[in-house]
């Protein structure tokens, strides 16, 4: 069965349950290696988002990706804004006019998320920062396409991988964003927006299980 424009839908509003869910947490993460605001602005995104969700009723998955783009570009500050806002443009565009996703579809909308993050962020992995999360998570969707594992197992693949990408950002060196201005004291401690990039995977697992 195919990812469709309802599950997508369900899948957003899950996010931002979870995401309000983890505003402190993901607020206490950015607090030792940023400036505290992690969770409050991808709160307040998602918030942004779920009003926005009646307007795209009845579109395709394009279309509903798009809007959560330019909706977090608007609303979040921080670098977080623009770095998922140019990754949901850029799984919009990836998506276009599609009303169902199949495997490859999902693995095409995870490679030009993070590409889009990877271009607006001037990111590589090891850098501490969310494409540590969404970079293993790009190999296991990959490697679950090609053992034919099906949709749900693909999903859930991706989000345990980018759950231990996360864990791995605790002993990285930052060298991007707020956190790099720290140089060594940035070891130690877990990346907030890896965080938030496993939560959001998370929640796509848990909607298509
Ligand atoms: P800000 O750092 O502006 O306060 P947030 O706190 O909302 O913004 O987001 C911080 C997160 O953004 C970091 O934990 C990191 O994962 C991610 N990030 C910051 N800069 C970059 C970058 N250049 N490329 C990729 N991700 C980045
Ligand atoms: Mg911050």
């Amino acid at each position: 069965m195919p990812i469709t424009t309802e599950d997508t839908l369900r899948w957003l509003q899950q996010v931002a349950i979870v995401l309000h869910e983890n505003r402190d947490f993901l607020t206490q993460l950015d607090s030792p290696i940023g400036d505290a605001d992690h969770g409050v602005n991808m709160d307040r995104g998602f918030q942004a988002v779920i009003e926005k969700l009646p307007t795209v009723a009845g579109t395709d998955i394009g279309s509903i990706l798009k809007t959560v783009g330019t909706t977090l570009v608007s609303t979040v500050g921080g670098a977080s804004g623009p770095l998922y806002g140019t990754a949901f443009l850029r799984a919009g565009i990836a998506s276009s006019g599609k009303r169902e996703l199949y495997e490859a579809d999902v693995v095409g909308i995870l490679e030009a998320a993070l590409e889009g993050i990877k271009a607006r962020g001037k990111a590589q992995p090891g850098e501490k920062t969310m494409v540590d999360a969404l970079t293993p998570a790009l190999v296991a969707a990959k490697e679950a396409e090609a053992q034919n594992l099906g949709l749900s197992q693909l999903l859930r693949r991706a989000s345990d991988a980018a759950e231990a990408g996360m864990r791995a950002t605790i002993p990285l060196l930052a060298t991007k964003g707020r956190a790099s201005y720290l140089g060594e004291r940035s070891i130690g401690h877990q990346d907030p927006g890896a965080t938030s990039s496993w939560l959001i995977l998370k929640a796509f697992a848990d909607t298509c299980a």
